[in-house]
């Protein structure tokens, strides 16, 4: 139950054992509370394409079981039932900081901290998943349990704690993960159908196989580019950091896009693929 990237792990554990999975869904298509609708057709194609039943549009109403000590399968939220021996509920991660109640530290869904990563305590200082800025980008979140994330505040700190004053910056959002052996990559901002506002634009590309696709998004009126996402293509987080830090736009990103291209061994370069698809759709 649950349709996100540790819910995927899980189930692809089980499938490789052979193991019929089936994922429940509460969206209506996988992961589409972060993906926009296209990408996240193309992973539940993919997800499919390997042989697991994405059910979508529904919720678990209750667990059942033959002999009150096992579980024999669960109740939806439109009264079916489907049978299983295992149920895995894997609907998000939220700090378990219940152990500091009694602490004084200032706490809301994760333990507060400041720019420099101090809480309330300014001896007591706190990173990675149990952190929650009380400043954050106004397009990021204020507590984001990634690894990626909870390095980049660890070098902060050490930075702080050693060099003197030192403020921790989110930086550009970026983030990678399998759905089962289809390659994802994000970088930047890039939003799902139903937060996507009009004036960010999205460029598609996907094979005809769905098996490789990009979505770049951009400013309609700027050019400014956004953000990426990738599936199936690896590309250069260096490469996206410049142009974001750069603020460049989405015509220079497609003109340069060949040095974002990174160079698996035997893989192909879509790069020319892409940027032709790009100039096709926007002359
Ligand atoms: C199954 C799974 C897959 C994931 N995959 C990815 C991924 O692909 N990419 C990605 O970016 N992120 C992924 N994450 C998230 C990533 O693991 C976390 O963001 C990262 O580990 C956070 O680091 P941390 O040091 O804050 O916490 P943790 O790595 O969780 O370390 C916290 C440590 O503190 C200890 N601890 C907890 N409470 C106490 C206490 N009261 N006293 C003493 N010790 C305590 C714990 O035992 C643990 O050792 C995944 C997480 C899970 C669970």
């Amino acid at each position: 139950m649950g349709g996100g990237l540790i819910g995927v792990e899980l189930a692809e554990m089980l499938h490789s054992r052979k193991i019929d999975v089936k994922i429940l869904i509460r969206e209506p298509l996988f992961w589409s509370s972060v993906l926009p609708d296209t990408d996240a057709l193309l992973v539940q194609n993919h997800l499919e394409s390997r042989g697991v039943e994405v059910i979508s549009n529904t919720e678990i109403k209750g667990f059942l079981t033959h002999d009150e000590t096992r579980v024999s399968g669960v109740e939806l939220s439109d009264n079916s039932r489907l049978e299983a021996q295992f149920v895995g509920v894997s609907i998000g991660v939220e700090p378990n900081i219940s152990f500091l109640t009694e602490s004084g530290l200032e706490t809301n869904q994760g333990i507060l901290v400041n720019k420099h990563l101090q809480t309330s305590d300014e001896s007591i200082f706190a990173i990675g998943d149990c952190a929650e800025l009380r400043q954050s980008d106004p397009k990021r979140r204020a507590l984001e349990a990634v690894w990626y994330v909870a390095r980049k505040m660890a070098d902060a700190l050490s930075e702080h704690l050693i060099n003197g004053s030192f403020a921790y910056d989110q930086g550009h959002w970026f983030n990678s993960a399998k759905f089962f052996d289809l390659e994802y990559q994000t970088y930047g901002q890039v939003s799902n159908s139903s937060k996507r506002k009009n004036s960010e634009q999205h460029f598609h590309w996907h094979n005809p196989r769905m098996t490789k696709g990009l979505t770049l998004a951009y400013e309609v009126h700027s050019r400014l580019f956004l953000g990426v996402n990738a599936f199936g293509i690896r590309l250069k987080q260096s490469a996206f950091e410049h142009w974001l830090d750069q603020s460049a736009s989405i015509d220079t990103v497609i003109k340069e896009l060949e040095t974002a291209h990174f160079d698996t061994e035997f893989s192909k370069n879509y790069t020319k693929e892409l940027r032709y698809a790009f100039l096709s759709n926007n002359s």
